[in-house]
């Protein structure tokens, strides 16, 4: 490495987001270099499968012309405006509007931000908004999930519910109480039903609202699929059950759809594949299949109504973003979704899905694999120590992030959440690609499983 390459240079400067930095600093970065499809290299010129989609968010694949076309396109015509006091452009009302239409019912108002975290801390000033002009200036609480992840945002990053995102940063705030995560191979109990899981995650969430007082509780924000804690699919009759109880208790419902929206549960929105009706709903990665930095909160008209009142009451509704709305993001946003629409990419997901996740369960019987899980196009395979009594590896041995450095040098990108490896690639991939993705996979869990065999030897 010398003093001057990219890998020296961002070691010396580049200070990185959730990231072990001495680890870093150790081993230096993979630099990637360009995409093409599912497809990324290095800048030594080595593929890899991107089985990530980036951060879960590249769902039409990297290098696609016509969203490099759209940005152009409109960085020559409007490369910057805002949209605060009565300013407007036409590709963030065309996608407010788009997204209204595509959304479930009663969505139709929309707001936009550069990020999940921001959106999310959106979502918590706008309820603390409405609930103020409604007169209910106590109930400003939400509840979550432990192993949620919304984002790393100070409000944003209490709602998210895993350790490392707020261990040495004095998180969560204590507006933010956290119910357990439905996760039936960890967390049920021995010979309980999948329904009496649900039961009892109905009864932890109810004795929540009523031991903090509903008077005190605004809402309660999920991942209709929970992905970045796990990639945790609910068992049947869980949302249902959250609803019920957040109706109950005038509880709002939020969808963190971050992750779910667009495609990637096999429906335009993961809250229509889980039976959700969302009060509000969180969207962004897939929104421009993260070529520009785009986030949405989508409102029912009936919160809406109630915040506009309160802004007249007030002067203003003061929340909001140099750079939200922006019309190049917007523009390549519109473009995206055309593209999904047209290509049929979320039927596609739904097939590509099924075949992945049928590849994914020749796994099952794997000595060290204690569960495959997964909705739509994406899915996790946990690895246990001990296949009978579900035990974890010790975490000292790593054996997630050893897989994940192991399968950079097979070409494959995947995520490893402690022990659980996830999978969540471009909605366009074909199965010829799937098959190779898994080949890739194999490969590195046979040498994984070699190792372990030999003691984790360092
Ligand atoms: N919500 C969910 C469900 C996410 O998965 C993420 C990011 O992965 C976020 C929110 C935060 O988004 P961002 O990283 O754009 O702030």
């Amino acid at each position: 490495m010398s003093a001057n390459s990219l890998h020296s240079l961002d070691v010396a400067h580049h200070i990185h987001p959730v990231t072990n930095l001495r680890r870093h600093e150790r081993q230096g970065p993979i630099v990637i270099d360009r995409g093409d499809g599912i497809y990324v290299y290095d800048d030594e010129g080595r593929e890899y499968i991107e089985a990530m989609a980036g951060l879960w968010s590249v769902g039409v694949g990297f290098g696609e012309p016509r969203l490099v076309e759209a940005a152009t396109r409109q960085m020559s015509k409007l490369p910057y405006y805002h949209v605060f006091s009565q300013k407007a452009h036409a590709p963030s009302a065309l996608l407010a509007t788009k997204l209204a239409e595509l959304a479930p019912a009663g969505l139709s108002r929309v707001f936009f931000t550069n990020s999940g975290a921001e959106a999310n801390d959106s979502v918590i000033k706008f309820v603390w908004y409405y609930n103020n002009a409604l007169g209910r200036t106590e109930k400003k609480k939400f509840i979550s999930r432990e192993g949620a992840y919304h984002g790393i945002t100070i409000a944003a990053g209490s709602l998210t519910g895993l350790a490392g995102n707020q261990k040495g940063f004095d998180l969560p705030l204590s507006f933010a109480r956290h119910v357990s995560r439905p996760h039936y191979y960890r967390n049920a109990l021995p010979g309980e039903s999948e329904a009496a899981f649900v039961e009892r995650l109905g009864k932890e969430l109810e004795d929540l609202i009523l031991a903090e007082g509903p008077e005190t509780v605004a809402a309660f924000i999920g991942e209709p699929l929970m992905g970045a804690g796990g990639v945790i699919v609910p068992p049947k009759g869980y949302w249902q059950k959250v609803q019920e109880i957040c109706r109950k208790y005038d509880v709002l419902v939020i969808a963190d759809e971050v992750i779910n929206g667009f495609g990637r549960l096999g429906t335009m929105f993961g809250s229509e594949a889980l039976g959700i009706d969302p009060d509000i709903l969180v969207c962004s990665k897939q929104i421009t299949s993260s070529y520009q930095p785009l986030a949405a909160v989508l409102i029912k008209d009936e919160i809406y109504q109630a915040i506009a009142d309160q802004s007249e009451k007030l002067g203003t509704f003061g929340h909001g973003y140099t750079t939200g709305a922006h019309p190049v993001a917007t523009a390549v946003a519109l473009e995206n979704l055309a593209i999904i629409e047209e290509r049929g990419l979320v039927a596609r997901a739904a097939a590509m899905g099924e075949y992945m996740r049928a590849g994914l369960a020749r796994f099952a019987d794997h000595p060290l694999v204690g569960e495959v899980r997964g909705m739509g196009l994406i899915a996790a395979v946990e690895l246990v120590a001990d296949k009978e009594t579900k035990a974890r590896f010790d975490p000292v041995g790593k054996v997630g992030l050893k897989l994940f450095d192991r399968a950079h040098d097979h070409g494959l990108i995947i995520r490893a959440i402690g022990d659980s490896i996830a999978f969540c690639p471009p909605m366009i991939i074909t199965e010829a690609q799937i098959d190779e993705m898994l080949r890739r996979f194999k490969i590195t869990l046979d040498e994984i499983t070699d190792w372990v065999n030999a003691g984790m030897p360092d």
